[in-house]
C-alpha cells in the first residue's frame, strides 16, 4: 500500500492525511452500522482523506475532518460519539466538491472519493438497519487528475515514476516514466545518477512515485530536497520486474514489449511503477495512454535544476510563470500548443535534423502572414482534443467532451485544407497536414448529427441528443412535455373546483408532485368537496399540501418518460464515446499535430513581431551572436518605454575569446548579457528563432548557469556551500561542447578565498573543460589572466560619467573595467546623501593611499603559471588601537576589494581613529 504523501505534503500541511490512521476511533467495535462501514473503507485507504458520500455531501470524519477543516477553512462539527469520544465531522457539498478537491490536491493531499453505489431504497428493502452500499470509486491525487476544472489548461500534469538499475557497486542508472493521464502522453528515458535532478526538473512533475529504496538512498537526499512535487514511495514488493512487464503488456494489449523498441530495466521498472499507481488511483478505469516513446539519453540539451531555475525558463525564481522565458515567448493560441511549447522549452534538442525541421516550419509560417493568421484563427477555435479524449477513455466525460472531439476534428480538417492549398510546404508541415486529415470524417458526422447545439455539463442532466436524431428519445420527451401540460390543466381544474386561485401543483424531491393551498383553504378542502379527492401530506406554517390519485398516476408517467429518455440518451452517449475510442490513436495524433502547428505558429508570430532571426545551428563549436538581446528584460524595458541595447557575443573557435571574462560596473548589465546568451542557445536548440540580428551556434550538449551566493535558506544550506556544490558540478561535467555561464562565483566568502577559487575555476574551465564560457566578476584582478590563458578574453560594460553621475550604456566592449561604480549605484539605490558623501571622501583617501604606496606587489604580478596553487593571501590588517591611520590606509588595496570590503575597511578606519582618541 502506498505511503502517506511524503516530505512536501508534510511541509504543506503539518498533519497529513495519514495521521488519522492512528486515531483510536478507527476501532469498529461498538460503532453504528454506518460508522462501521466508514471505518472499514477508511482502513483500506489510510493514506487518503476519505470523501464519504452522504446524500448531497461528501463528509469527512475523525482526523480527516480535522485536517480538511483546517486546510479548507470549513466548520468542524460533531456527529455522535464513538468509543466514548465525539466524532469530528465536516462536509463539502457534492456540487462544489471540485473546488475543495483542487485546494486539497494543491496542498499535496490525496483524496479517496467514496460514492453510494446503490439506491437508498434498495438498502431499505434489505432491512431497517442496513446501510447504503458504498465504494471508493477513485483516488484523486495531484498527478492523476483529469477534470478541466482541476487542471491548468496550458500546463502538462505529469505523474513521474522513477526506477533504477545497478551499473556498478555504487552507480545506478535511473529510468523515468512520465505520464500525463489527462492527455495520454507517455515517455520513457534513462539518465545517469548525476543527471537525475536535472531530468526531474525538466519534467516538472505534479507527483512522483518511486520505490522505497530509491527514496531512502542517502546519495539522492539532495535531489529530493530540490523537488517541490509530492513524492510517494511504493513498497519494493509491489515493484517486482515481472509485474512491471505484465502491466505494460496489459495496458497496451501486447504480448511482448519488443514492438516498442528496447527499454532498459530501469525504464521498465519506472513504467511498471507508473502503471501500478494509475491502476490503484483510477480503480478499474484504464486511461487511454499513447504507446510509450523512448528518448535516448543525450537526446536533449542537458540543463540541471539550478540552471533551469536560474535562467527562469518556465517559471521565475519566485515561482510564478509571469516573467519567465516561457511566458515571454508564448504566442500559442491553444492549451495543447501551450503545453507543447513548455515541453519543447524544457527539452531543447540535440538532433540537428529535427531542429532544422522545426525551423523550416517557423520560417515558412513567418514568411506567409496571411496563411499564418488564418491557421492561427482556426487553431484558436480547436478545443483541447487530448484532454477530452482522455476523459472519454476514463468514462469521466460529459457531452461537451464529445462536442470537443467534433469541433477539434472539424478544425483539424479545415486547417489541413489550408495547408493543402499552400505552396512549397516544408516536409514536416506536409506530414502534419496528413495527420490532421487522418480521422474518419464519418465520426465527425455522427457527432454532429447526434449532439444538440446547447449541451449540459453532465450527461446525467440529459437533453444533449439533438431533436429528431432518435425517435425513441423524441417520443419519451414528448410524453414528458405532454404530461407537464396535463399537470397544468389539472392545476387549473383543481383551482376551479376549490375556488382557490392560488392553488399550485409543485414538485420537490421528498414529496414528488403535490398540491399546495393556503392553510384555511386546505382545512375547508378536507371538510368539504375535496375530501374524497385530496389526500393530506403535510401542514406547513401557512399552507397545506395534498396529493391525489390522478396526480400520483401522472407523476409515474412523467418520471417514467424522463427516465426512459435519459436511458436512451445515455445509450446514444455510450455509442458515440465508443466510436471516438475506436479512433483513439488517430484522434491523439490529430491532437499532437494541432499542438505542433500551434507551437511553430507561435515562434513565427513572435519572430515577426519582435524581429527575431533564424539561427544557424550546426555541429561545430561556434557561438557567434550579433545584436543579441535578452527577451525578458527587453520586454520589461519596452513596457516602460526604454530601449534595450543589443550586444555581440563571440565565443567561437579555438583562438582567443572562447572564454570571456566580463568585468564592469554594478548595474552595467553583466548578468543580463550572460543570461541572454544562454537563452539564445536554448531557443536555438528548441527550434525557435532567436532575439538577435544574426546567430551561429554549434550544438551545446550541456548548459550551466550559476550565480554566486544565491540565497538558499529554504534548503537550509549555507549560500557559499550551495555555490561551491554547484560550481563543482560544472567543473566535473562540462565538456568542450558545453556552455557555461558563471556570474560572480566566489562572492560569498572572504575576498582572497573567493578570488582564489574564481581564479582556479577559470583556469580549470580553460585548461580542462575547454568549454565556451562567460564569466562575470567584480574581481578585477582576474582580467590579468588573459595574458597567460590563450583563449581567455576580457570584455566590459561601457559607462559614461556626466557631472559626477554615472550613465550605464549597457554596451559590451573589449577591455577591462576600471572600477565598479559601487558608490554611484548606492546613490541610485537611495542611500542617504550623508553616507554617500562620507563614503566618497573615504574612497578618495583609500585611492590616494593606494597610489602613494609603490612598494606593495600587485596581485597581477604574481606568477600565475609557476604553480596553480592560489597565491598566498597577504595578512588581513588588524585594527590595533596604536596603529596609525596612515599605516592602516597603506594596507588597503581598493582595486582588490568588493564594495562590501571597502565598507568593512571603512569601519576599521573608524575604529582605529576612535582608539586614537
Ligand atoms: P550587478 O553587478 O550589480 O549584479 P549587472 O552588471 O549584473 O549588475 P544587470 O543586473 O545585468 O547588471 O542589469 C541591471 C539592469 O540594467 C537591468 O535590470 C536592466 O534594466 C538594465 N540592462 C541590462 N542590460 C541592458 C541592456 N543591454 N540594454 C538596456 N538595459 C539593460
Amino acid at each position: 500500500m502506498a505511503h502517506a504523501p511524503a516530505r512536501s505534503v508534510a511541509k504543506a500541511n503539518p498533519k497529513p492525511a495519514a495521521d488519522s490512521v492512528s486515531s483510536p476511533a478507527l476501532d469498529r467495535s461498538g460503532a453504528t452500522p454506518m460508522m462501521a462501514q466508514y471505518i472499514e473503507i477508511k482502513a483500506a485507504n489510510p493514506d487518503c482523506l476519505l470523501f464519504y458520500r452522504m446524500g448531497d455531501f461528501y463528509e469527512l470524519f475523525f482526523g480527516d475532518a480535522e485536517i480538511a477543516s483546517r486546510a479548507l477553512g470549513i466548520v468542524l462539527t460533531k456527529r455522535g460519539k464513538h468509543a466514548g469520544a465525539d466524532i469530528a465531522m465536516c462536509g463539502v457539498p457534492v456540487e462544489r466538491s471540485d473546488d475543495y478537491l483542487n485546494r486539497l490536491i494543491a496542498l499535496g493531499h490525496r483524496v479517496a472519493v467514496c460514492e453510494q453505489t446503490e439506491d437508498p431504497a434498495e438498502a431499505k428493502r434489505r432491512g431497517p438497519k442496513s446501510v447504503v452500499r458504498r465504494e471508493v470509486v477513485r483516488l484523486v491525487t495531484p498527478g492523476t487528475i483529469t477534470e478541466d476544472r482541476l487542471l491548468e489548461p496550458g500546463r502538462a500534469n505529469l505523474l513521474l515514476a522513477i526506477g533504477r538499475r545497478k551499473l556498478s557497486e555504487e552507480a545506478f542508472a535511473y529510468g523515468l516514466a512520465a505520464v500525463d493521464i489527462s492527455t495520454g502522453r507517455f515517455s520513457l528515458s534513462e539518465v545517469p545518477g548525476v543527471e537525475l535532478g536535472g531530468a526531474i526538473a525538466r519534467h516538472d512533475p505534479r507527483e512522483i512515485v518511486l520505490s522505497e529504496a530509491i527514496h531512502a538512498d542517502p546519495a539522492l537526499a539532495r535531489v529530493w530536497q530540490d523537488v517541490t512535487a509530492p513524492v510517494t514511495p511504493l513498497a519494493q514488493a509491489e515493484l517486482e520486474p515481472h509485474a512491471a512487464e505484465r502491466r505494460i503488456k496489459e495496458q497496451f494489449g501486447v504480448a511482448t514489449l519488443e514492438g516498442f523498441g528496447s527499454f532498459t530495466r530501469a525504464e521498465v521498472a519506472a513504467a511498471g511503477a507508473v502503471l501500478l499507481y494509475i491502476e490503484r488511483t483510477q480503480i478499474g478505469a484504464r486511461p487511454p495512454l499513447n504507446p510509450p516513446t523512448r528518448e535516448a539519453n543525450g537526446a536533449t540539451l542537458a540543463i540541471d535544476a539550478a540552471t533551469r531555475a536560474n535562467l527562469e525558463l518556465t517559471r521565475t525564481l519566485s515561482g510564478g510563470r509571469t516573467g519567465s522565458l516561457l511566458d515571454t515567448i508564448d504566442r500559442t493560441v491553444s492549451a495543447s500548443g501551450a503545453r507543447l511549447l513548455a515541453e519543447h522549452l524544457s527539452g531543447p534538442l540535440m538532433d540537428l535534423t529535427a531542429i532544422g525541421h522545426r525551423q523550416d516550419a517557423v520560417t515558412w509560417l513567418a514568411d506567409d502572414h496571411g496563411l499564418r493568421r488564418a491557421l492561427r484563427d482556426a487553431l484558436a477555435r480547436a478545443p483541447d482534443l487530448a484532454r477530452a479524449l482522455s476523459r472519454i477513455g476514463l468514462g469521466r466525460s460529459g457531452p461537451r467532451d464529445l462536442a470537443a472531439i467534433r469541433d477539434g476534428l472539424d478544425a483539424a480538417a479545415a486547417i489541413s485544407d489550408l495547408l493543402a492549398g499552400a505552396e512549397a510546404l516544408p516536409a514536416n508541415l506536409e506530414i502534419l497536414g496528413e495527420h490532421l486529415r487522418a480521422a474518419d470524417p464519418a465520426l465527425v458526422e455522427s457527432l454532429r448529427a447526434a449532439l444538440a447545439d446547447d449541451l449540459p455539463l453532465s450527461r446525467r442532466d440529459g437533453g444533449f441528443v439533438r431533436a429528431g436524431h432518435h425517435p425513441g428519445i423524441d417520443e419519451a420527451r414528448l410524453l414528458g412535455q405532454d404530461s407537464r401540460k396535463v399537470i397544468a390543466a389539472l392545476q387549473a381544474r383543481y383551482a376551479e373546483e376549490t375556488g382557490c386561485r392560488t392553488l399550485r401543483i409543485k414538485h420537490n424531491n421528498l414529496l414528488g408532485y403535490y398540491i399546495e393551498v393556503p392553510q384555511a383553504v386546505g382545512e375547508a378542502c378536507l371538510k368539504g368537496i375535496m375530501r374524497e379527492t385530496f389526500v393530506h401530506r403535510q401542514t406547513m406554517v401557512d399552507a397545506m399540501r395534498f396529493t391525489s390519485v390522478e396526480l400520483g398516476e401522472l407523476e409515474t408517467k412523467i418520471s417514467g418518460a424522463s427516465d426512459r429518455a435519459l436511458a436512451l440518451e445515455t445509450a446514444v452517449f455510450d455509442d458515440l464515446a465508443a466510436q471516438v475510442l475506436a479512433q483513439t490513436e488517430t484522434v491523439a495524433s490529430v491532437a499532437e499535430a494541432l499542438a505542433g502547428l500551434d507551437v511553430a505558429g507561435s515562434h513565427a508570430e513572435l519572430a515577426v513581431e519582435q524581429n527575431w532571426t533564424r539561427p544557424r545551428v550546426d555541429d561545430g563549436l561556434a557561438f557567434q551572436v550579433e545584436g543579441g538581446r535578452h527577451p525578458v528584460v527587453e520586454a520589461a524595458l519596452r513596457r516602460s518605454g526604454e530601449p534595450f541595447i543589443a550586444n555581440e557575443c563571440d565565443l567561437s573557435g579555438e583562438g582567443r575569446g572562447r572564454i570571456r571574462l566580463i568585468t564592469g560596473p554594478n548595474m552595467g548589465g553583466k548578468s543580463t548579457f550572460l543570461r541572454q546568451n544562454a537563452l539564445i542557445a536554448v531557443l536555438a536548440q528548441m527550434g525557435a528563432f532567436v532575439p538577435a540580428a544574426k546567430a551561429h551556434l554549434g550544438l551545446v550538449d550541456r548548459l550551466f548557469s550559476r550565480v554566486g551566493a544565491a540565497d538558499d535558506l529554504a534548503r537550509g544550506q549555507s549560500t557559499f556551500m550551495v555555490e561551491m556544490v554547484e560550481t563543482a558540478a560544472i567543473l566535473n561535467q562540462a565538456s568542450r561542447r558545453s556552455l557555461v555561464i558563471l556570474d560572480e562565483i566566489g562572492r560569498g566568502t572572504a575576498t582572497f578565498d573567493g578570488l582564489s577559487i574564481a581564479w582556479a575555476c577559470l583556469e580549470q574551465l580553460h585548461e580542462v573543460n575547454a568549454c565556451r564560457a562567460l564569466f562575470a566578476t567584480h574581481f578585477h584582478e582576474l582580467t590579468a589572466l588573459s595574458q597567460r590563458l590563450a583563449r581567455l578574453d576580457n570584455a566590459t560594460l561601457k559607462v559614461a560619467e556626466h557631472r559626477g553621475q554615472v550613465v550605464f550604456l549597457h554596451e559590451v566592449v573589449p577591455g577591462v573595467a576600471e572600477r565598479s561604480y559601487g558608490l554611484q549605484v548606492a546613490r541610485l539605490a537611495g542611500l542617504p546623501a550623508s553616507v554617500i558623501g562620507r563614503a566618497g571622501a573615504i574612497l578618495k583617501g583609500l585611492e590616494k593611499a593606494e597610489r602613494d604606496r609603490p612598494s606593495r606587489p600587485r596581485i597581477d604580478d604574481l606568477p600565475l603559471f609557476a604553480s596553480l596553487a592560489p597565491p598566498p593571501p597577504p595578512p588581513e590588517p588588524a585594527p590595533a588601537p596604536d596603529d596609525g591611520l596612515g599605516r592602516l590606509l597603506d594596507a588597503i588595496d581598493p582595486d582588490a576589494m568588493t564594495p562590501r570590503e571597502a565598507l568593512e575597511a571603512l569601519y576599521r578606519l573608524k575604529r582605529a581613529r576612535a582608539a586614537q582618541g
